[in-house]
C-alpha cells in the first residue's frame, strides 16, 4: 500500500476523521476506533513507517517517543500507577492489521499474559 492511501497517514491529514488526544510535531495519538479496554489510544509517528522491520537508526528516538507519549497519557488519565499495556504488532503473524507503526495504549482494566 503506498503512502498516499494509509489509513493512519489520512487520520494525520485529516482527510478521514480521527477522535485525536495529543498532537505534536511529529507524534499523534487517536483513540482506536474498536477499544479493547477502557482506554484504547492508538501512538504514531506521523512519518510514515510501514512495519517495526522498517525503522531506520536514525529514527530510534522517534519511536522512543511513542512510549513516551503513551506513558504521559497514562499518567494524565490516572491509570499509570495501576497498571497498563502498551502493544506494537509486526506482519501478519504479529496480527499488524494496518501498515502504518503504531503503539498500542490499553488500560482502565486488568491484562493477563499472554492471552487477553
Ligand atoms: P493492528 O492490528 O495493526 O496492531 O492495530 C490496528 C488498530 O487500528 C486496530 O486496533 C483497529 O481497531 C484500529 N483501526 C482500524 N481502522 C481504524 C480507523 O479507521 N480509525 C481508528 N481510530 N482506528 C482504526
Ligand atoms: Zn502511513
Amino acid at each position: 500500500m503506498s503512502q498516499q492511501e494509509c489509513l493512519f497517514c489520512k487520520i494525520i491529514k485529516r482527510e478521514i476523521p480521527g477522535e485525536i488526544v495529543y498532537e505534536d510535531d511529529q507524534v499523534l495519538a487517536f483513540n482506536d476506533i474498536a477499544p479493547q479496554a477502557p482506554t484504547h489510544i492508538l501512538v504514531i509517528p506521523k512519518t510514515h513507517i510501514t512495519t517495526l522491520n522498517d525503522i531506520e537508526e536514525s529514527q530510534q528516538a522517534l519511536v522512543g517517543r511513542l512510549t513516551y507519549i503513551a506513558a504521559k497519557l497514562a499518567k494524565e488519565r490516572g491509570f499509570a500507577e495501576d497498571g497498563y499495556r502498551v502493544v506494537m504488532n509486526c506482519n501478519e503473524q504479529g496480527g499488524q492489521t494496518v501498515y502504518h507503526i503504531h503503539l498500542h495504549l490499553m488500560g482502565g482494566r486488568h491484562f493477563t499474559w499472554p492471552a487477553g
